[in-house]
């Protein structure tokens, strides 16, 4: 007899959903404290219980047995529906309960237990229960007291109740995948349990309990992918809310429906309230919104004028606009970088005038321009400081430096902006001058040397000056060399004025001038 309740289809199926519910439950316990899950891991206990009372009923052998199942069983039932309502409200995120209502409502529960486990020396909840082997499989034939129905009703009113508040959240979320997986999940026990109302046990057997397995498992299921897809959503918010970069997501009126802290900080005005146009708080331009594009524009804050770049983004589902992402970048930190490191990059820094590099590209091309449009006019002028090692050994190389800076200085003030000035080595300066005739540079350089020379450098107590030497080029219609060939008779010139004395100019023509300049 016992072997054959054991092979019974009720006892499997009773033994697989007990199996499940209780994976489910210990599950379930782990992660109770989490947000949502602490009804939801009361449920799967209560589920647990109901569902264990089941399998003992079903196995029993003796009235006395089958009693006591049905009161094991009756310890979870009344309480599986409160507890779905309550998951459902937590899960839903709707209605709040206040915590004396939600008491009352937990407490009508332990009133049905009591009364179930009283039997039989009270009959409020059942009148008689029979035991019977016959059909599918042994179970208690019931005849209800006073308190079946008001329990039956408590019971499925809950759960009919946490559908129709699921369905709503649901719907209002458009999340229809998890729709139906509670549709499932809840209507499925609801159907079984108003059939079994209804026209009574199949042959014996009450599906009802392993229905609510079933629809504890599939509840857990979509839980864990819920969850997930949650703990994603919240990340990807969190990284959205604190980055630098302000968002603001518009709807197709241009009107704010979402935005992070960083654009409450550029509008002020977005703090608090829900329904703003952008373009009621921005001078930008609401056409811009419709289109994918990077607009770079400048914007007064905080004093100062930061460069932004905004992008726009169109937002299409399914083929339709439904609103714009507004990002905006600060640029103009890197901006300011960028500028920094170019000007490092061309720039001498003690003398401020073009590295080498700098002078050599922007100098050929000015001069191949020049050869392109036959101008006959330019001069190439290479400056050296005369003696410059005795400075730096007499009075030291900071002296040397001072020097230097005051070189550049002087090549910056004097020359034109159409000039290019550049430091060609050590203390070797160079200047190209388009559209300068010879006697127009000459007149320069003349300047340039008579101020150098009059100069007065102070290092501690003692006094001291220096002269240049210029040696000078100019190109020439017969001349077919480049700018580099130009530099050389520019410094052929230089090398001219040092070996015939210093501190004066010489022409690549050694016309020699020393006379005029230096009396
Ligand atoms: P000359 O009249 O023939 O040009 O004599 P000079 O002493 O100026 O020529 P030389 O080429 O022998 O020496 C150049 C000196 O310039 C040597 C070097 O130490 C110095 N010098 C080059 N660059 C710098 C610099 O950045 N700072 C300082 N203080 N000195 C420099
Ligand atoms: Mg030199
Ligand atoms: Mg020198």
């Amino acid at each position: 007899m016992g072997a054959d309740i054991f092979q019974s289809p009720v006892v499997v199926i009773t033994a697989l959903s007990l199996a499940a519910v209780l994976v489910v439950m210990v599950y379930t316990l782990t992660c109770w404290r989490q947000r949502n899950m602490m009804y939801f891991a009361f449920l799967t206990i209560a589920v647990s219980v109901n569902v264990l009372g089941y399998y003992l009923e079903v196995t029993s052998t003796t009235l006395e047995a089958a009693i006591v199942a049905c009161k094991v069983a009756y310890v979870g039932a009344p309480l599986t529906g409160i507890l779905l309502f309550m998951f459902s409200l937590d899960y839903s995120d709707r209605i709040k309960l206040n915590g004396v209502i939600r008491v009352i409502l937990f407490a009508i529960a332990p009133v049905f237990t009591l009364a179930v486990l009283l039997y039989p020396e009270s009959t409020i909840f059942y009148q008689d229960l029979v035991f019977s082997t016959e059909g599918l499989t042994p179970h208690l034939i019931v005849t209800p007291g006073l308190l079946y129905y008001p329990c039956l009703i408590y019971a499925s009113a809950f759960t009919v109740l946490a559908f129709v508040n699921l369905m709503i959240a649901f719907f209002r979320q458009k999340d229809y995948e998890g729709t139906i997986i509670f549709i499932v999940a809840i209507c499925f026990p609801l159907l079984v349990l108003f059939y079994t109302t209804v026209f009574g046990l199949v042959d014996g057997w009450n599906p009802q309990r392993s229905s609510m397995a079933v629809s504890v498992v599939l509840l857990t299921i979509y839980l864990v992918r819920y969850k997930q897809a949650e703990w994603q959503s919240k990340g990807r918010g969190l990284v959205v809310q604190d980055m630098n970069d302000a968002f603001i997501l518009l709807d197709t009126k241009g009107m704010v429906i979402d935005r992070n802290l960083s654009a409450e900080a550029y509008f002020p005005e977005l703090k608090g309230r829900q329904r703003l146009r952008l373009a009621d708080i921005w001078e930008f331009p609401p056409e811009n919104y419709t289109s994918y594009a990077v607009h770079q524009i400048d914007m007064q804050r905080e004093g100062t004028v930061r460069n932004l770049k905004v992008t726009t983004s169109p937002l299409v589902a399914n083929g339709k606009t439904t609103g714009t992402l507004v990002v905006i970048n600060d640029d103009t930190v890197n901006n300011q970088l960028i500028q920094e490191l170019t000007r490092m990059a061309r720039i001498d820094e003690l003398t401020g005038l073009n590295n080498r590099a700098t002078f050599f590209h922007d100098a050929s091309l000015s001069f191949e321009l020049a050869r392109r449009q036959n101008e006959e006019k330019g001069c190439a002028l290479m400056m050296d400081i005369d003696f410059f090692k005795n400075v730096n050994d007499t009075f030291g190389h900071a002296s040397g430096d001072e020097v230097l800076a005051y070189m550049g200085s002087l090549l910056r003030s004097r020359f034109r902006r159409t000039d290019i000035c550049g430091r060609y080595g050590g203390e070797e300066l160079s200047v190209w001058m388009p559209a300068t005739s010879l006697a127009g540079s000459l007149q320069v350089a003349e300047e340039i040397r008579a101020a150098v020379e009059e100069k007065v450098f102070q290092h501690d107590n003692s006094y001291f000056g220096v002269t240049i030497s210029i040696g000078i080029a100019c190109i020439s219609q017969a001349d077919t060399g480049d700018f580099e060939d130009l530099l050389k008779k520019a410094d052929d010139a230089l090398y001219e004025a040092k070996e015939t004395g210093r501190n004066r100019i010489c022409t690549y023509t050694c016309e020699t001038t020393p006379r005029i300049w230096n009396e």
